[in-house]
């Protein structure tokens, strides 16, 4: 047994094993309090901002030296950079400087303080993540107001990378070649560190427990990028059985990469289309990478989410029209603005709601904020020239609303008109079903667009009344309930029935167990995050239409979802028990 096993969040799969090397601990800067006189107060000021512009030059120099492969880092030191130039932190910081007569790294200290208060009081993962980076920027000025800025330390030979945190400034700076993994006590699953893990393809835990405290320079460890645990000190038992899952996993992938640019095809010549899910444009090389035929949801709000400001018009149009015109001629689905519930924004402020999930999101902000969805729809719309591309509406819960948001979308092609600007005015139109009142009028609605898309997440969500966050109810996040499988049947049918094509691009699309049972129901498409993509595709070529068809049945069958769920890992595993060691997924026996 080894001396201590530690746990967190799992970001980037794959085993290590090797000698720990610390770059940072808990940053303890020590920040010196003092009280100034109004005539040192100019000087202050002026030192504050030679660390603000040399911290940016620092940044700029790192952003020079990104490799082309590596663009994800170039996205996260951009939004490094425009804290620098936030007027909430160290705009404030000036303020305080000037008002309260204090020094600068006190200033500093009082200005992220603050926006805590404001940040935590919003549960959610984006926030979180944004005060983590706050953090990150403030430190770095600190440390060159206070002299104490660290350089990297070169590092002999390969390690597995451990820190309190990992500021893109590092990763960049870093030999790569020289890490094997990445564990760190802060981050969560969306934390940029995680990001750069999987661009990198190298495995990585984050938010563990215990790191600092357990671990010493030089320890021997393994890291399960799969489990998310670290093991300090392993016995022999657990290093041979690490080392054989290692093997295993390599070969694995290598051999779920040779085929994974092959079509999506059953042994019995059934072809199904596989689409990339998206949330940053940098996304696009993945995508490309693992195989995917096209983007099938691309989730604009991150791109909002990612900036102080609402982006303009012509950012939009420019970031749209170069994601189409890398993929063309693969199809690219722009899905319009899916704000509020769980993707909070710092840009539109806080809005009180008793129940988030049920108020204004998705297309219902939409409809409120009218000139945000115009600029949207405007550039969507020039860039549609480009020829692939297509529109998506999400949260449509009726026929009125639908009607409404194409009356708009319509208008807004008249303005467009009018100006001389061009655009295309046939952008295939189509509408997320993730609500169970669009599931019910699935058929009414199938006349009015050009295609469905299943959004399982929100639909499992609706349909069983349980919050998709929540982790009290989770036990209950069944994909395998029979109403959740009748909704998308139902869905699917309709969509078939009034000759359009229906996708589904909910975490299912990426779940080894639900994808035959898709199959089976004659998805045109499904979508999913572009990592998953070798690995599904690689059952699907395996598998054959007819056992898919006869899982379908029995499931449908099946009026317990405790039953459902033995019933699909029964066949799962014994069709394809290689793909399941490395696979996470939604259906548990156990629930
Ligand atoms: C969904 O609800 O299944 C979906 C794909 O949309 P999101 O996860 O962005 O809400
Ligand atoms: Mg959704």
């Amino acid at each position: 047994m080894a001396r201590k096993v530690i746990g967190g969040i799992p970001v980037s799969s794959g085993i290590a094993i090797g000698k720990a090397f610390f770059l940072n601990r808990r940053r303890g800067l020590v920040r010196p309090r003092l009280v100034l006189s109004s005539s040192e107060l100019k000087d202050e000021l002026k030192r504050l901002e030679l660390a603000i512009s040399s911290v940016a030059q620092e940044m700029e120099e790192v952003r020079k030296k990104i490799p082309a492969d590596l663009k994800e880092h170039e996205a996260i030191l951009n939004s490094h950079l425009m804290i620098l130039k936030d007027e909430k932190l160290f705009g404030q910081a000036k303020r305080f400087i000037q008002e309260q007569q204090i020094n600068a790294e006190w200033a500093i200290e009082k200005a992220v303080f603050e926006l805590e208060k404001i940040f935590n009081a919003l549960d959610n993962e984006y926030i979180r993540q944004r005060l983590q980076d706050i953090n990150l920027v403030a430190d770095k000025v600190v440390s060159v107001l206070l002299g104490t800025q660290k350089t990297l330390p070169k590092i002999s030979q390969r390690v597995i990378l451990l820190a309190h945190d990992l500021a893109p400034t590092d990763t960049v700076l870093l030999e790569v070649d020289k890490i094997m993994a990445f564990a760190t006590t802060m981050g969560g699953k969306t934390s940029h560190a995680g990001i750069m893990a999987r661009s990198l393809q190298i495995p990585a835990v984050v938010g563990v427990e215990g790191l600092e405290e357990s671990i010493q320079d030089g320890d021997l460890i393994i890291l399960d990028g799969f489990e998310g645990k670290i093991l300090i000190e392993p016995s022999e038992e657990e290093l041979t059985r690490y080392t054989d899952l290692r093997y295993q996993f390599e070969a694995y992938q290598s051999l779920i990469m040779r085929y994974c640019h092959l079509p999506a095809e059953t042994i019995d010549g059934y072809q199904v289309k596989v689409f990339a899910n998206i949330e940053l444009f940098e996304e696009v090389t993945s995508v490309i990478d693992k195989g995917g035929e096209g983007i099938g949801l691309y989730r604009t709000e991150y791109s909002f989410l990612n900036r102080n400001q609402l982006p303009d018009e012509d950012q939009l149009f420019e970031e749209y029209r170069d994601l189409a015109s890398i993929m063309y001629p693969c199809q690219v689905v722009i899905r319009t603005l899916d704000i509020g519930s769980d993707k909070v924004d710092h840009l539109f402020g806080q809005i009180e709601e008793a129940n988030p999930a049920l108020g204004l999101r998705g297309i219902r902000f939409c409809q409120k904020y009218k000139n945000i969805f115009r600029t949207q729809l405007r550039a969507i719309l020039r860039a549609g020239i480009v020829g692939n591309i297509s529109i998506m509406f999400p949260m449509i819960s009726g026929l009125h609303e639908l009607r409404e948001v194409k009356k708009f979308y319509l208008q807004i092609q008249e303005e467009l008109k009018k100006e001389g600007l061009d655009f295309n005015p046939n952008i295939p139109v189509g509408i997320m079903i993730e609500v169970p009142g669009a599931v019910l009028i699935a058929d009414l609605l199938a006349k009015e667009v050009d295609f469905f898309s299943i959004g399982t997440n929100d639909l499992i969500q609706y349909s069983l009344g349980i919050d998709r966050t929540n982790k009290h109810v989770s036990y209950l996040y069944q994909p395998l309930h029979p109403a959740v499988l009748r909704c998308i049947k139902h869905v699917v049918d309709a969509g078939h029935r009034a000759g359009i094509e229906v996708s589904l691009c909910g975490e299912m699309a990426a779940d080894p167990f639900c994808v035959p049972i898709l199959m089976g129901m004659e998805v045109d498409s499904i979508s999913l995050t572009p990592q998953a993509i070798p690995g599904i595709k690689r059952i699907i070529r395996q598998a054959s239409m007819q056992e898919c068809k006869k899982l379908l049945r029995e499931i449908l069958a099946s009026d317990d979802v405790s039953k459902s769920n033995h019933i699909v890992r029964e066949m799962i595993f014994s069709r394809f028990p290689e793909e399941l060691t490395f696979f996470t997924s939604l259906v548990d026996e156990e629930k």
